[in-house]
């Protein structure tokens, strides 16, 4: 078990002017045995963060602490790190048994019977002993998925690094393997980082998360922090499922207006000035269906997706669409003229220009 740290982490891709600053003074800590989500679009430099703790590439600036240790000078094999791959990299030509010994050879100075013994009991742990004579090539992606963990967990190391070990699997397995990763990360108690562009991931699996874009961090919280206090406008729209709706708005005295819309000014943002613009943020799931004509708008509801227990609508107001999260099918449908109003507790206020979250 061990603390990591990065201390204003830089890393440069490339010189010039055809380089890529890849990531942007990082400092983010990840606690004994905790389980940190880097989550972000593709291309916000979560791998290369990842690649840079691992000792695969290397740090243009800043400082990688490992235990209180820095490690920027060792190589990966001295960093006492084990990484899981989204394509698994088992050796084709190795059975299942002979991957996770593979580890064991390069680090350890077990005898034959130690490392066999390692085996047994990581593949009984992973539930893949009945697959240790398979090659590869025989194993389902899940199997293979199984066997690249074992081959990370069987060294015993202090971090564990994870980058999309999940996406190649198919959806049920996935939320399967979620599942298991999240356990098995718990009983084994090792600090974990683990990189997904996916938000649901990033949700259900983190102690904390960290959301990245375009090589910066955004926010570290825990998750439902992340949820109902984003930091800002990115943040807010990039974790909840659907994205939490926007809408551009003018405070009038103390209302919040736009075409079609008005809403009385929340407590805690009283401070704002009026005649200024705002974005509010609201997330479908916060919005109520009430009688027209009684909330903060009125609208058409256009596309219903039914999804068993709760539907998705899109009502139509003015210029805007809004998502609302309703209950079961039926409850509005296609065409209805419906009211939505909605907690004040539940609306976000971002700055326009820089989409810093101001109440
Ligand atoms: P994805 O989810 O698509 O893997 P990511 O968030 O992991 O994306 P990175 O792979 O870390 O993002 O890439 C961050 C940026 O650095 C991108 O603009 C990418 O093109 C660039 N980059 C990454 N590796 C290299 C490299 N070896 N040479 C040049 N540029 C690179």
């Amino acid at each position: 078990m061990a603390r990591l740290e990065l201390n204003d982490l830089r890393k440069t891709f490339g010189r010039g002017e055809d380089s890529v600053e890849a990531v942007s003074d990082l400092s983010l800590s990840v606690s004994d045995g905790e389980l940190l989500v880097l989550v972000g679009p593709s291309g916000c430099g979560k791998s290369t963060t990842l690649n840079c703790i691992a000792g695969l590439d290397s740090v243009t600036d800043g400082t990688i602490r490992i235990g209180g240790d820095p490690v920027n000078e060792r190589r990966p094999e001295e960093r006492d790190i084990a990484m899981v791959f989204q394509n698994y990299a088992l050796y084709p030509h190795m059975t299942a048994a002979e991957n996770l010994e593979f580890g064991l050879k390069m680090t350890t100075g077990l005898t034959a019977a130690e490392r066999r013994e390692r085996v047994e009991s990581t593949a009984e742990l992973l539930d893949i002993d009945r697959l240790l004579d398979q090659k590869p090539k025989s194993l389902s992606g899940g199997q293979k998925q199984r066997v690249a963990l074992g081959r990370a967990i069987i060294r015993d190391p202090s971090v564990f690094l994870m980058d999309e070990p999940l996406s190649n699997l198919d959806a049920s397995l996935r939320s399967t393997m979620r599942t298991e990763i999240q356990q098995l990360q718990e009983d084994l108690d090792v600090t974990t980082v683990y990189v997904t562009h996916d938000q649901t991931e990033a949700m259900t699996m983190a102690d904390r998360i960290a959301v990245m874009r375009g090589g910066t961090l955004q926010q570290v919280g825990e998750p439902l922090e992340c949820y109902y206090r984003p930091q800002n406008r990115f943040v807010a729209e990039f974790i909840g499922e659907p994205a939490m709706n926007m809408v551009q708005v003018t405070r009038r005295g103390d209302r919040f207006v736009a075409d079609g819309f008005e809403y009385p000014v929340p407590k805690r943002a009283d401070h704002l000035s009026s005649g200024n613009s705002f974005t509010l943020g609201i997330r479908p799931g916060a919005i109520d269906v009430v009688e027209p004509q009684t909330g903060a708008a009125t609208g058409t509801v256009g596309v219903v997706e039914p999804l068993g227990e709760t539907s998705h609508a899109h009502v139509d107001i003015a210029d805007t669409t809004l998502t609302i999260t309703t209950d079961g099918p039926g409850t509005v449908e296609r065409g209805d003229v419906v009211g939505v109003d909605f907690p004040p507790q539940r609306v976000h206020v971002f700055d326009v220009d820089t989409g810093v979250a101001v109440a």
